[in-house]
Formats: structure tokens, sequence, C-alpha cells
């Protein structure tokens, strides 16, 4: 059995951008570059036969005005066979907002990307802004960085997400790849390894694991060892990193897509998108060993 890639973009687009990087600082440059570079994150796909899966802030995908709105983009994405996942409606941090906000940007998220490729009930990942929140309550894992207390805020306990998530028909959610205790994050010393935890499922929600975040020497490690232990591996990038000189850089990109063309064409890994490796992988039994 080959291993299995599967590239999850975050697609922040100009209202993503607006909210969450430096606000202060807007300009129109980076705004443009991402959507540019989404275009040529399509064209290397097709190139290697990799399927995708792009997390929209669903702002996007409403009629309206470019580059703001650009529904035609996201329909391009999902006519190329990539799948489409929702980012939040508008790149809220998740624990500061009232609960009903959160309900409203997962519902409105979800069908406006619905409704903008015409397929109904067809989104099904959710990938938190800002990664936020961190932490997870039942796993005594606690990040002061969430800047929430639940229950005084909702959105600071990721259980809370994945149980609207279940109530609203989505089906999983990316996760961080480990939740450590509190007693652990004070005690322990973190480790950045090549390991695959296994995939689980929480109120009624597979959360992904998020391996790594780029496409350099580290991810092109996780990449082999995805291939030698016959396991998925989850890789992160934004399409406006790839314009930025670090992990995510274009160059780390292309030298990656390569080396996964690579072990394709060898047959040894399949690159394919989170709802389809969760169809083939659990579909029927509890999600494990994986
Ligand atoms: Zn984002």
């Amino acid at each position: 059995m080959p291993g299995t890639l599967l590239i999850i973009w975050d697609y922040d687009t100009a209202l993503g951008q607006i909210n969450s990087t430096m606000p202060y600082n807007f300009s129109y440059k980076p705004i443009y570059e991402e959507i540019e570079n989404v275009e040529y994150i399509l064209e290397q796909a097709g190139h290697f036969g990799v399927s995708m899966t792009f997390a929209c802030v669903g702002f996007v995908a409403e009629e309206g005005v470019f580059p703001f709105n650009n529904p035609e983009q996201i329909r391009k994405i999902r006519s190329l066979g990539h799948e489409i996942a929702s980012h939040s409606w508008k790149h809220e941090w998740f624990p500061y907002i009232t609960e009903k906000q959160i309900e409203r940007s997962l519902e409105r998220s979800k069908s406006a990307l619905e409704l903008c490729t015409g397929e109904p009930d067809s989104v099904k990942g959710f990938v938190p802004p800002h990664s936020r929140p961190m932490s997870w309550y039942s796993k005594f894992s606690f990040s002061l960085g969430d800047r929430g207390l639940y229950p005084f805020h909702k959105g600071s306990d990721i259980e809370n997400i994945l149980r609207h998530l279940n109530k609203l028909g989505y089906g999983w959610c990316r996760v961080l790849k480990s939740y450590r205790p509190v007693w652990d994050k004070l005690y322990g010393t973190p480790v950045e390894e090549v390991d695959f935890p296994v995939w689980e499922k929480s109120s009624g929600i597979v959360c992904v694991p998020q391996h790594y975040t780029g496409f350099d020497d580290f991810a092109l490690k996780y990449l082999s060892a995805a291939i030698e232990k016959e396991k998925a591996v989850v890789i992160v990038g934004h399409p406006a990193g790839l314009s930025r000189q670090k992990s995510e850089s274009k160059e780390h990109f292309d030298r990656f897509m390569k080396e996964a063309g690579k072990y394709i064409s060898e047959g040894r890994l399949s690159a394919t998108t989170v709802s389809s490796y969760i169809k083939t992988k659990f579909e029927g039994s509890q999600p494990g060993g994986n």
C-alpha cells in the first residue's frame, strides 16, 4: 500500500488577509499575489496529478466585487477535482466571538461555498482561522494564546467547535498534531518529530491532524516517512506563503511537488483530498490505525 499525501491550503483571500495579517499595513499587492499563486498551484497540481484541499474564507464565494469576492476561481478549483472546505466566513478569531457568531460563520461559509459550486452538502471540512482555538479542555490542554477562557468564551474549546460542526453537517476539522496536557507543557520538552498520531473522531467529527506547515526539508522528510510507514501525511500551506522566503516559498513548493510527482509515478504515493481519504479509510468504521 502506498503512502498518502494530503495537502491543505489555507486560502485566506482578501477578507482573510485584512482580518488576519497586520490589517493596518493593508495593500493590494499580497491579495493579488495570493490569487495568482492559487492559479500556479492549480497548474502544478494538474501537472503532477495531485488532488488537494482548499480551505477558503467563505466570503470570497459570494457574488460581488473582485478581488474581495472571487466565486469564479472557487468554481475553477472545484472543477479541477480539488476539495473545497471552509476556512470560516470572514477569518474570525473563534475564541473571541459569541456562540451565535460561531454558528453563523460555519453555516454561512458552508452555504456560500456550496451555492457557488452548485453542489449541495459538498463542503465537509473546516479549517479554523489562525488555527484557534488551540485548547482542548477534555485533554487538559490549554493555550493562553487563545485569549479566551471557556465557558466565558464558547469558542475557546475545540470540542465545542466540533459539536457545532457536527450539528451543521460537516464531517472533518483540522486540528493540531498533538494536544499536550498543561503539566506536560510546563515540564515536558517540546519535540518536533516525524510521527503519525492516530486520527480520532470526536463529537462525530473526524479530527485531521496538521503534521507540518511548509514544503521545506522537514516536509520532504515527513513525506518519505509516510511512504515508508504507509501512512497519510497532512501538509499545510498558504497560497500567500509562496511569495514569502520561508518554509512555504515557491522554491520549496516546486521541489516538494517534483519529489511527490516522482513518488506518484513510481506508484509509491497517492495524493488526494481529505474527504476522499476519509471515505476510503474510515467509511463504515471508526477512525483509527492511521
Ligand atoms: Zn487563515
